[in-house]
C-alpha cells in the first residue's frame, strides 16, 4: 500500500504553496474572477471593484509578479488578462467548491462559476 503513495517533489510543492498564497486574498480572487470574464484595464477594474486605484494597482502588480495574469498595451490603455487555463480552472474549481460548502450542493462535478458580490 504505502509503496504506491507518491509525494510531490519539494520544489513543486513549494511552488504550489507560493501560488496558493497569492490566491489567498479576497481582492485578488475577485480580480481573477473579473479577468476570467473579460480583458479589462485598470479603470474598468476600479469601477467594477469599487476599490481605490492604489489597492487595485497593488494587487494587479502582485498577480503579474506571480504570472497569474498578463498585460497588453492596446492604444493608450494597458489591459489585463487571465490567459492561463490552469488558473481559470483552479478558480472555477475553488468557486464550485465554495458553492458546494455554502449551498450544500453535491460533488456532481457540475461547472458552477458564481460571481462573488462586492460589498458596497
Ligand atoms: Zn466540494
Amino acid at each position: 500500500m504505502s509503496e504506491t503513495l507518491k509525494l510531490i517533489h519539494q520544489a513543486k510543492i513549494d511552488e504550489a504553496a507560493r501560488i496558493a498564497k497569492v490566491l489567498a486574498n479576497p481582492t485578488r480572487i475577485q480580480i481573477l474572477n473579473l479577468l476570467g470574464q473579460s480583458r479589462l484595464n485598470v479603470s474598468e477594474l476600479i469601477q467594477a471593484l469599487g476599490s481605490e486605484q492604489s489597492t487595485v494597482s497593488h494587487q494587479l502588480q502582485k498577480l503579474r509578479a506571480y504570472e497569474l495574469i498578463s498585460q497588453e498595451r492596446i492604444g493608450k490603455s494597458i489591459y489585463y488578462q487571465l490567459d492561463d487555463p490552469h488558473i481559470i480552472d483552479t478558480l472555477n474549481q475553488l468557486l464550485a467548491h465554495v458553492d458546494h460548502v455554502l449551498l450544500g450542493e453535491d460533488h456532481s462535478g457540475r461547472h458552477v462559476s458564481k460571481s462573488i458580490d462586492v460589498d458596497e
